[in-house]
């Protein structure tokens, strides 16, 4: 028997606004005539692209063993420089229902003993994802469960997730609406990313971790922020503006992955960062006070000439993370 907020938030599919796009489109009755799917293209069937132990996240999440990734096809923001393109805009995966898929990850804890489960871009499916976190405490699994979102976040929808969810692991992509807008079509990301980051915190408050050795994470928040080649200004004001209205204690992860994944209108966008692009934003944050900061150095990032970086996941094989 699904509990009745669950019957609520899987409603919400029939005239959609499970993200701030509200697009009002029925993903669950809707013909192909009347657009079934919205701006992130997909149905009211949970559809998955990968299960499996990813150790390429920050330390405390990832640990020893890895985080528990669960990796969701499609994306309500579908920027264009996407480093999971393939699902988020290519729309690879495959369906499965809720109760198949916490199947799929208890067998994932049991297996590879994953510090937590982590799942991946998952607001359009956010209905299902708290069935499968409902099923898996009935199971009785007890790991911290992350969500690892855009930051593009409805606040009706965090707070529908309140007691289910241990972690948040948001983006903060842009300060810059224009930016956001010519990136994710997405000029209001900016006050929506900032309200559902406040209301995140309002929940779990700033990351903390266990005493254990190493640490890992319990609950709280650990904000992102992936530096676009030629758009330090952009991350120079996303910085101070986490800094003004979160405080020096927000924890951040500085991220310097960037890789051109496709081939980019912008010409920026078709190269990876400059260590002194990097160096700046990095000097931004030390001098704004952040005192928990996770960076991710561009030295360990960078790949050779036409080589796609071992960091850059390639969904269509079993192991996208090899
Ligand atoms: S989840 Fe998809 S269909 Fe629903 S409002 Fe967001 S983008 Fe639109």
């Amino acid at each position: 028997m699904i509990p009745a907020f669950l019957q609520d938030a899987y409603e919400l599919l029939r005239n959609c606004r499970l993200c701030p796009r509200v697009c009002g489109v029925d993903r669950i009755g809707g013909s192909e005539l009347d657009g079934r799917k919205g701006f992130c293209k997909q149905e009211g069937i949970i559809k998955v692209a990968y299960v499996g132990p990813h150790r390429g996240e920050e330390p405390p999440i990832a640990g020893t063993r890895g985080s528990g990734t669960v990796f969701l096809t499609g994306c309500s923001l579908r920027c264009c420089y996407c480093q999971n393109y393939q699902i988020s805009h290519e729309g690879l995966g495959k369906t499965i229902s809720a109760y198949e898929l916490a199947k799929k990850i208890e067998e994932m804890c049991n297996m590879q003993r994953v510090h937590n489960i982590n799942f991946v871009t998952p607001d359009h499916f956010y209905p299902h994802v708290l069935h499968t976190i409902c099923l898996l405490k009935s199971f009785g699994r007890g790991i911290p469960v992350v969500i690892n979102c855009s930051g593009y976040q409805s606040v009706e929808m965090l707070r529908m997730g309140e007691d289910l969810v241990d972690i948040y692991l948001p983006d903060f992509k842009y300060a810059d609406s224009e930016l956001a807008k010519k990136l994710s079509a997405c000029p209001s990301y900016p006050e929506v990313a900032l309200a559902a980051l406040d209301e995140m915190l309002r929940q779990k408050g700033y990351l903390s971790t266990s005493d254990t050795n190493p640490p890992l994470a319990k609950k709280g928040v650990l904000v992102r922020h992936l530096i676009l080649p030629g758009h330090t200004d952009n991350s120079y004001t996303a910085l101070t503006m986490l800094r003004v209205e979160f405080g020096p204690r927000l924890p951040l992860s500085l991220m310097s992955q960037y890789y051109p994944v496709r081939r980019q209108r912008e010409e920026s966008l078709n190269r990876t960062l400059a260590k002194e692009e990097f160096d700046r934003v990095l000097k931004h944050a030390v001098d704004l006070g952040f005192e928990n900061l996770f960076v991710q150095f561009p030295d360990q990032a960078k790949p050779g000439l036409h080589e796609r970086p071992k960091f850059v996941p390639d969904f269509t094989r079993e192991r996208p993370f090899d």
